[in-house]
């Protein structure tokens, strides 16, 4: 394909990445970190699934989940990153919600990781209580208090109490609700937010809301988890972005939002392959400036989110013909994964087509086998289904998993091509 044809071919899946100015009629943009209205739009997709981790039970129900555009919009002043197309009335968090990755081995050493880290950074033991925002189905609240002896609150619309086996269980409670002023009266010594912040527009808000129910309380340490935008950018991860995250942030507009809000930033980091963005922040007086060297990253970033487009082109390109091979030469193709990144990739690289070349769909997690994608309506199988299918070609959706795939595949007889993004 030459670079006409990527760029037509890149147009038809959706992709239109030329910089955009509101139409005269429309209301200028702002930031909703900032304030500021230099807002450069710097990726577009249309109609894709507004959820991608909701589980359907049927293949009429996921082919009709609602869809939203994405239009990505870069603040020239403190770079943060937005999906300004994003609608808060297409959100639609429950029970079956299935964020969790807790049944990767990878993972679960990543997690012992933050486990070990944290209790021993915030001194967390008995007698402490740790609040989790966004705790998801519980699993990092439950290792904190079970390892640590702390006391453990945590907040989720879709937690699933019939998930919690622990020992720890007598000193957690668990309340499925957004967080919000409501709960200001939660006193924690220790206040932390995984994978939420990402799926929140009014990050501003949201953020100083947080500040505010703290009050005086200075002690109290606050920890941040995040996926890394930065990464993204400079490797064109497209399939890293989609509608559920309606934000993204590298470490300097991290950084500077939680300053601005009232934090004072301690630590700015990147963990499990440089995919996430931690931050470790203490309330402070007043909005701060700031320490760290790393989060003088402006002129970086916008140098990256200027690159993009031609990024995520040399992507979309490659894989395209990839695939295109493997399809003419007769080759199975199963795709290991079945999260946002599967679905982002399916509707931007078209693999949902309705013929015997559809890939398999493949997850460890049992919750979601025989489960449909939105968008797509494929349906996701577990591991054992391989050995009937007995895929030529594995695309595994986040390389850092590509070792324990390659010994579930060997464990089944399997030794595919494998692919990792
Ligand atoms: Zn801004």
């Amino acid at each position: 394909m030459n670079e006409l044809d990527a760029a037509a071919h890149a147009a038809a899946l959706g992709h239109s990445i030329t910089r955009f100015h509101p139409m005269a009629n429309e209301a200028p943009l702002s930031c909703k970190a900032c304030g500021g209205g230099d807002i450069q739009i710097f990726y577009r997709v249309k109609s894709v699934p507004a959820h991608s981790c909701l589980m359907m039970s049927s293949r009429d129900e996921a082919l009709a989940f609602p869809r939203g555009d994405i239009e990505l919009g870069f603040c020239r002043a403190c770079g943060f990153i937005g999906n300004v197309r994003f609608d808060p009335a297409l959100e639609r968090y429950s029970a079956a919600y299935e964020e969790t990755q807790a049944y990767s081995p990878r993972f679960l050493k990543f997690l012992d990781e933050v486990w070990d880290d944290q209790i021993d950074r915030f001194g967390l033991g008995p007698g402490m209580t740790a609040l989790e925002i966004g705790c998801g189905k519980g699993e990092f609240l439950v290792g904190l208090c079970e390892r640590s002896g702390c006391a453990g609150i945590g907040i989720d619309p879709g937690y699933r109490p019939e998930r919690t086996r622990s020992s720890a269980t007598q000193r957690m409670s668990f309340i499925r609700d957004l967080y919000g002023p409501q709960y200001a009266h939660l006193q924690a010594e220790y206040v932390c937010c995984r994978h939420t912040l990402e799926h929140i527009a009014p990050v501003f808000d949201f953020v100083r809301l947080v500040r505010e129910t703290l009050g005086e309380r200075r002690h109290v340490n606050v920890y941040f988890e995040l996926p890394d935008m930065e990464r993204v950018l400079q490797q064109g991860a497209f399939w890293d972005i989609y509608y559920e995250h309606c934000t993204y942030f590298t470490r300097g507009s991290l950084a500077r939002l939680f300053r601005s809000a009232g934090f004072d930033v301690r630590r700015l980091y990147k963990v499990y392959d440089d995919q996430y963005l931690m931050l470790e922040a203490e309330p402070a007086a007043a909005p701060t400036g700031p320490t760290l060297p790393e989060e003088d990253d402006l002129a970086w970033v916008t140098s990256l989110v200027d690159r993009f487009e031609q990024q995520v082109n040399d992507r979309v390109r490659s894989l395209s013909e990839t695939i295109a091979a493997h399809r003419a030469a007769g080759h199975r193709l199963a795709i290991w994964g079945s999260g946002s990144k599967c679905v982002s990739l399916i509707s931007s690289l078209g693999l949902a087509c309705g013929n015997d070349a559809e890939p398999a769909i493949v997850d460890i997690n049992p919750h979601k086998h025989g489960k449909f994608l939105a968008g797509s309506g494929l349906q996701i199988v577990g591991p054992d289904a391989l050995g009937q299918i007995r895929p030529d070609v594995v695309l595994i959706m986040n390389s850092i998993y590509t070792e324990e795939i390659r010994d579930e595949l060997a464990a089944r007889g399997l030794e595919p091509h494998l692919i990792p993004l």
